[in-house]
């Protein structure tokens, strides 16, 4: 799909380019909204570039998570419609396309001095107000019940302090009164509700529960009240990391196993973290086959600006180390959504829901300012009265919005652009792409080579596709020399390109003495590739996401049991006497019974060997042999043994970044 420019191979430098980027005085309850529900139609855009999703079903969710709008409202926030007037935030959601609102609901998020945790301050009076504002405006309601009285994830699912200490059976009835009393407030209320999500993020614990055999109890306690109080809902489970495709199909194994009632198998899926939106699509469509639920992405959101906003560090930015398959501008964001849409449809899903679009700076002029009115109202991701529950972590780093900069709205509370693609995904919108954001370029030069920046990076256009441009470096040739006399070490150097700042990231690594080490030729020359038992696929694969560095990797794939067996070695020509250090890594799945380790033979006869292990997708394992002693005129052969007996849909990996340098004597 991407397209590179520079594939330039020279003598003792290997180049290649990889992806990277990019209030007011308070009052309550703002904005009185119609009675009539608009009709959600797609917003116009002369300029934000939207691919069509094809097959989107009439009924498809565009959801967003606003469980901190009441919070931001109250800390002095005001969200402005696309005509830079003050609008209620859930008229502009609406217009743009939303068509569903989703709240977290924590059982006591307050201290004994009725103090709130922030976040949001999410008990059932906040859900309640939130939930009313949505059904004014057309929404529909999904509400997501964490069973905790602060924030449920994968690291921390907390028991509610009320139900602390109480066997399983007490404990489930307590789950299930809890339940059935938000439910029939929120009826009260008047709120459409559509979805209700049994715990958040459950990836094996619930309220304190840490077996499945009591976890599911609590599930199946929470799913009877939503039956009972709204049976046309759809009753959804919360799981997150995708990436690990296993794990995910065996929450699902274990719903079934243990009978729990429910529709929707929900994931999270934030594009930096979780893997491919293919992978997303190949586990979401096996669950929803292999068990027969619905599926759908429960969270999502991508970055439109690399900057923080509100004095508080945000979970991505310029310089953290996560997958960027696209670029931190508000083009990106809304490419990134759609190919989630996409990829949620190709599963045969029935809707994305993005997280905290509108969490946006409380607004004050610096971090103390922010700090008064997150601990107020409740408008940071956590106050310092959260301490009275969770003193490790709330009660230590408690502060802002660490998503301030994925949000749609900009920090004055005007709608970005990119908002506009939950409207115009259905219909596309293509105005002719148009440079939006430069790709870094990296570049590798090893301690024997010279640095040749590259005279072209790719622009990043508008509708995601690569195209070459000039660009010119701000170094000097006395800068690069100190980089080359420092030696092994990361480096940077910046450069315009196209009127917009772009880095080429310079790595300095030892010599590396094997040939094509990371299969960038596309095809596995000179190294020898021996098939012991004709697997289905052993090939080198052009994937930038599935390589550890670079576009291209060594792929293995087979269905039958017990046809995973080969060898990958190189025997580098005329190598020095010497100690060397050789390494490789791999990665994969549904490896089954597995064996496989690297190698060094001199002349031809085995010296040394270190197992590696196939775990999970992304999961990548480096094996290395060090102080491989080599003799005048002896031959190193290096290399790979694999054999998987296969589980699952057979066993799969990918193989990549062979290294053989000189070894510290
Ligand atoms: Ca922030």
């Amino acid at each position: 799909m991407r397209k590179t420019i520079l594939s330039a191979l020279l003598p003792f430098a290997l180049v290649f380019l990889f992806s990277a980027g990019c209030r007011r005085p308070g009052v309550p309850d703002p904005a009185p909204a119609p009675s009539a529900a608009p009709k959600p139609s797609p917003a116009a855009s002369d300029t934000l570039h939207v691919r069509k999703v094809e097959g989107l079903p009439e009924e498809f969710i565009f959801g967003m998570d606003l469980s901190s709008v009441i919070a931001e409202e109250n800390s002095g926030v005001r969200y402005l419609g696309f005509d830079g007037r003050e609008r209620d935030i859930f008229l502009t959601l609406a217009e743009a396309g939303i068509t569903h609102i989703r709240v977290r609901i924590w059982n006591d998020p307050f201290d004994a001095d009725g103090r709130g945790f922030g976040g949001g301050n999410c008990g059932i009076d906040t859900a309640v107000r939130i939930a009313q504002r949505a059904a004014k405006a057309g929404l529909r309601l999904i509400a997501d019940f964490h069973y905790s009285d602060f924030w449920a994830d994968p690291g921390k699912q907390m028991c509610p302090r009320a139900w602390e200490g109480m066997p399983i059976e007490e404990k489930t009835e307590a789950a299930y009164r809890y339940t059935k009393d938000c439910l029939l407030r929120l009826r009260d209320a008047g709120a459409d509700v559509a979805i209700v999500q049994i715990g958040n993020e459950t990836n094996g614990a619930l309220a304190g529960e840490k077996t499945w055999f009591n976890i599911q109890y609590l599930m199946q306690a929470g799913s009877r009240a939503v039956r009972e109080v709204f049976p046309e809902a759809l009753v959804a489970l919360h799981f997150t990391n995708p990436e690990k495709g296993e794990a995910c199909l065996s929450y699902a194994k274990k719903l079934a196993y243990y009978d729990v009632d429910y529709d929707v198998f929900a994931s999270s899926y934030y594009p930096y973290w979780h893997g491919t939106a293919q992978n997303l699509t190949e586990v979401l469509s096996t669950i929803r086959t292999t068990y027969g639920k619905q599926v759908m992405v429960m969270e999502t959101s991508y970055a439109y600006t690399p900057e923080d906003s509100d004095f508080f560090g945000n979970t991505i930015s310029a310089g953290s180390a996560v997958v960027k398959n696209y670029p931190y501008t508000v083009q990106g964001q809304a490419n990134a959504v759609r190919d989630v849409i996409a990829a949620v449809r190709d599963a045969g899903g029935i809707g994305v829901v993005y997280w905290e679009g509108a969490w946006i700076t409380a607004g004050g002029a610096d971090h103390e300012e922010n700090l008064r009115l997150w601990e107020e109202h409740g408008s940071g991701w956590a106050s310092s009265f959260a301490a009275a529950y969770d003193p490790a972590d709330a009660g230590k780093y408690f502060g802002g919005s660490a998503v301030d900069n994925q949000a749609f709205f900009d920090p004055h509370g005007n709608p970005l652009e990119s908002l506009k693609v939950f409207g115009l995904v259905r219909t596309g919108n293509e105005p002719a792409p148009v440079p939006d954001a430069p790709e870094d370029a990296a570049l590798e030069v090893d301690l024997a080579g010279t640095i040749e920046l590259p005279a072209t990076v790719n622009a990043i256009l508008t509708d995601n596709s690569r195209s070459p441009i000039p660009v010119e470096w701000d170094v000097t040739d006395e800068a690069l020399a100190a980089m080359r006399a420092n030696g092994i070490g990361d480096y940077e150097v910046s450069g315009t390109a196209g009127g917009m700042p772009v880095l080429c990231r310079i790595s300095i690594r030892a010599f590396n003495f094997l040939q094509n080490s990371g299969f960038e030729t596309g095809a596995p020359d000179p190294w020898v590739v021996t098939d012991l038992r004709g697997a289905d696929e052993l090939y080198v694969e052009e994937k930038t996401t599935d390589s550890l560095s670079g576009r291209y990797h060594l792929h293995f794939w087979s269905a039958a049991k017990g046809s995973v067996e080969f060898t990958l070695e190189q025997t580098p020509e005329a190598l020095p006497a010497g100690l060397y250090r050789f390494s490789l890594s791999v990665m994969g799945g549904d490896a089954g019974e597995q064996e496989l380790y690297l190698y060094a033979k001199i002349d031809g006869k085995t010296v040394s060997t270190c197992p590696v292990r196939i775990t999970s997708y992304a999961q990548w394992d480096t094996g290395v042999i060090d102080r491989i002693p080599l003799g005048e005129g002896q031959a190193l052969t290096v290399g790979l043994y694999v054999r998987c007996e296969g589980a699952g849909n057979g066993a799969w990996g990918q193989i990549d970044n062979g290294t053989l340098c000189t070894a510290a004597e």
